[in-house]
């Protein structure tokens, strides 16, 4: 039986210690901010922006949702995050994706000053990172493998198979794993017979949106599994990793949920208060 890999305790950690340094900062007049922009009414970007929001206001950050309709045009959401850029009571921006196909996700994101890119999605932190400069890291992949550091799951010299290649989290994931001295494999809708890669996998990364896909014939013994997806089926949130296949023959493994969504949340809350000390000089660079 595989040992669970407990996100939602990992994020309380997280939770606890930022709530206690907000604590702090707001004894010395520091309230660090976090403003979320969230368009059009989808159900599961409205759920997660929730979350987030309710987070930060557990912790201690000033939290704000604007909320555009559907039908914003870009250069009023240009206009929007231009002033957010400039506001110095905010530490850190967050334009909830994915937006409506009429908007270019690009070049808002570009729009964003990498100072207050809490989502580390600004192509100025992924240069940075990809070169292995300090810089904010996207939250979902730092956050694995802060987890798996402190799991004590060695990931040096390991075979690490990343299943997905979105910019938000396959390739981020794949140069953090190679950073940390992982041999990286990436697979993607165009490999031929994903098992014999997923089934090589010493740590086993899955981040592709189709619930159950992988299944016991993709692992080998001894496997850590670390499962991103998030679906539903049959009115339940399950993972791209058949848990119950799985499990039996894995070392660890994140459940879906309860897995990597609360590290993630808790990761950008790292992410906004350390930008926001830098911002301020309260705190060097990285
Ligand atoms: P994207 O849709 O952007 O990317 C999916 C990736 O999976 C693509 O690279 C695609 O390949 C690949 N893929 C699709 N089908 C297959 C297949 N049959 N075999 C192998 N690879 C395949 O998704 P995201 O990266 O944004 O998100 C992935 C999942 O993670 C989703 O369920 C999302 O909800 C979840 N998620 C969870 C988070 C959390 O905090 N828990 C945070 C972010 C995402 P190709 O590039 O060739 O198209």
């Amino acid at each position: 039986m595989a040992r669970r890999l407990d996100g939602k305790a990992a994020a309380e950690a997280i939770h606890e210690q930022l709530s206690a340094q907000l604590t702090r900062l707001r004894t010395q007049g520091v309230v660090l901010k976090l403003v979320v922009v969230l368009v059009g009414e989808d159900a599961a970007s409205a759920s997660y922006v929730r979350g987030k929001q309710r987070t930060a206001e557990k912790i201690g950050l000033a939290g704000e949702v604007i909320r555009l309709p559907e039908d914003v045009t870009q250069a009023q959401l240009l206009s929007i995050i231009d002033k957010l850029n400039a506001d110095p009571e905010v530490d850190g921006i967050l334009v909830q994706l994915p937006l409506p196909p009429h908007l270019q996700a690009t070049e808002i994101i570009e729009r964003i000053s990498p100072a207050k890119d809490v989502d580390g999605f600004h192509p100025m932190n992924v240069g940075r990172t990809a070169i292995g400069m300090d810089a904010v890291w996207p939250c979902t992949p730092k956050g694995i493998v802060n987890m798996l550091h402190r799991e004590g799951i060695s990931i040096r010299g390991r075979h690490a198979v990343v299943v997905g290649r979105s910019n938000i989290v396959g390739k981020p994931m794949a140069a953090l794993l190679l950073q940390e001295d992982a041999t990286v494999t990436v697979c993607h809708s165009k490999t031929v017979d994903l098992a014999s890669y997923t089934r090589q996998a010493d740590i086993l990364v899955v981040a592709v949106g189709r619930a159950h896909l992988i299944g016991r014939h993709h692992v080998k013994p001894g496997v850590v599994v670390v499962d991103v997806g998030m679906n539903r089926l049959d009115g339940r949130l399950v993972g791209d990793v058949h848990f119950d296949e799985v499990e039996p023959i894995a070392d660890a493994i994140t459940p879906v949920p309860g897995g990597v969504g609360p590290l993630t949340v808790a990761t950008l809350m790292q992410n906004t208060v350390q930008l926001g000390l830098v911002r301020r000089g309260l705190k060097e660079a990285w």
